[in-house]
């Protein structure tokens, strides 16, 4: 970051030393001869330099300048809130912090340049300055934040600051522009008032509101999280679990695995499922059960789905370079990703990224989130994915009770027959009745169905009988790594030759 103190103590130092050295000997010889000329060679470059560092200390604070967006820089936060003290202890009311910072900045760079960058800071300059009062401190904090300083917090504070919070987050809901392009921008808010920190000093709200920043952000970004002494200690493990499970994600321990689903009519494999594995360097590999509901828990729940789809995405491009036939990955997301009203356009931004077709991904759903949903913001996602050319699944088909109506809303294009239904199928008639009511239904509204989690030769068979024509299931094949289903589609690919050729 640039700052105007560093642009001008470079720049007004030199300036002066070069301007007032001639002047002053010239002065020094006409009124004292040659003996005040040699005084002041020597002495002159001194008195500058002394005078040089005392004005620096001097001014140096109020100089602090973000050069992009003429705000001021943290340590002028510090000293406004030491010196609003006094003040404010007398009159009552409470003094603040709230740092936040603008997720994904970086991506959002790496996108669409270093101009969007800057745009984005510079717009959500204006934007907070016009929100708040004159009387509150805006400071830049970093590459990807602001600062800002309240000394005139009403009781209660803590729900004045959340509804101001709010507010902030709000303004940030319209997208930023530079030139023809568009980007979006949640922010991650820490709030600490005076009352939640043990000494009230700039140093120590500021910290305390930037360590509630970093928890926010640790919980998949777009959060609010308050500081308080005793609220830190409770929330130490999940602050723990939360980052490591986000080192695990960044680092790659977390990795999509992919199960493949096979078209019954010839063996082929019509497309394949992205599950999660943890492959943990001192604990081996973790089951998504035993880490989904603490990734939820913490909020990453978003951050998953985004990993998941770039490796999915990617592990396509790399299956068609060598010319292996997937025709599309399904990937899982949750209820509370669906409700992103932003993830459609990153899903389309992804996929042209990696330069695939939409109709190369489909998103799963559970069937319980369709069933338990009348939220339009879940149906327009999946509208507007559906329109995009993207397939939906609807998961686990046959434990919730989703109405055909939903199935509509939801632009479901086929329903995956939950495991349940399917385990033991071969032997158990009224089983075999549910399924092949499941699949007279889908037949019926046109969309297609998948049977999960098919364990043995005779259940293919009862699902082939029934009609069923795509499957998914340890008969087959289980969940593995992206090579390991590169190996694996060769090594059919060989047997079908041997077996056509004898
Ligand atoms: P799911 O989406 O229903 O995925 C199918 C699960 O059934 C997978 O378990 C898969 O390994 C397992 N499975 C497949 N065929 C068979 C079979 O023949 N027999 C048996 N016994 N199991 C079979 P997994 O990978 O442990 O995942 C469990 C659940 O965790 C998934 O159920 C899904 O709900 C969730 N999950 C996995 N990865 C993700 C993810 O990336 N994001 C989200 N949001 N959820 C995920
Ligand atoms: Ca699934
Ligand atoms: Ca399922």
């Amino acid at each position: 970051m640039r700052t105007i103190n560093d642009a001008f103590s470079i720049g007004l130092g030199g300036l002066y030393l070069f301007a007032s050295l001639p002047i002053a000997m010239l002065l020094a010889f006409f009124l004292g001869g040659e003996k005040a000329l040699v005084a002041t060679a020597l002495l002159l470059p001194i008195v500058i330099l002394g005078f040089g560092r005392f004005y620096s200390g001097l001014f140096a604070s109020p100089l602090q300048q973000d050069m992009l967006t003429g705000l001021p820089l943290r340590e002028a936060l510090t000293n406004w809130i030491d010196a609003s003290r006094d003040r404010v202890q007398k009159s009552g009311v409470q003094i603040a912090v709230i740092a936040f910072c603008l997720d994904g900045l970086d991506e959002q760079e790496e996108r669409f340049g270093s101009g969007m960058r800057d745009a984005i800071l510079s717009q959500s300059t204006k934007r907070l300055q016009s929100l708040l009062r004159h009387d509150d401190f805006i400071v830049r904090l970093g590459e990807d934040g602001f600062g800002i300083g309240l000394r005139n917090v009403q009781a209660p504070a803590i729900e004045n600051l959340l509804e101001l919070s709010k507010r902030l987050q709000s303004c940030f809901d319209e997208p930023f522009s530079e030139g023809q392009c568009l980007a979006y921008c949640s922010i991650s808010i820490g709030i600490a008032s005076e009352s939640l920190v043990k000494k009230l000093t700039g140093q120590n709200l500021l910290e305390a509101a930037a360590r509630a920043k970093d928890l926010a952000v640790l919980a998949g970004g777009g959060s609010i999280r308050v500081h308080s002494e005793g609220l830190s200690s409770s929330t130490h493990h999940e602050r723990d679990t939360a980052r490591e499970l986000c080192q695990a994600l960044e680092t790659g321990e977390i990795r999509a695995w992919f199960q493949p689903q096979i078209r019954l009519a010839d063996g082929a494999i019509s497309g394949c499922e992205a599950l999660a594995r943890w492959e943990h360097s001192e604990k081996g590999l973790i089951s998504p059960a035993r880490f989904l509901p603490d990734m939820e828990n913490v909020g990453l729940s978003q951050r998953l789905a985004e990993v998941m789809l770039k490796q999915s995405l990617s592990a396509l491009v790399g299956w068609d370079q060598v010319g292996l036939q997937v025709p599309t990955v399904s990937v899982n997301f949750t209820g509370e990703d669906l409700r992103n009203p932003r993830l459609a356009d990153y899903i389309r931004w992804e996929l042209d990224r990696h330069g695939l077709d939409p109709c190369r991904l489909t998103v799963e759903v559970l069937e319980s989130v369709v069933s338990e949903s009348s939220e339009d913001a879940i149906a327009k996602t999946l509208t507007e994915l559906s329109s995009m050319g993207c397939g939906i699944d609807l998961d686990d088909f046959g434990t919730g009770f989703t109405s055909i109506a939903n199935i509509r809303r939801f632009n479901v294009s086929r329903i995956k027959i939950d495991r349940c239904l399917i385990s033991n199928l071969d032997g158990k008639d009224d089983q075999r009745s549910i399924v092949s009511a499941l699949l007279a239904l889908s037949e019926k509204l046109g969309i297609e169905a998948l049977a999960e989690g098919a364990e043995t030769e005779s259940e293919v068979e009862a699902l082939r009988n029934l009609g069923c024509t795509s499957v998914q299931g340890y008969a087959f094949a289980r969940p593995m790594p992206e090579n390991d289903l590169r190996s694996w589609m060769e090594d059919r690919g060989r047997q079908d030759i041997l077996k056509s050729g004898a």
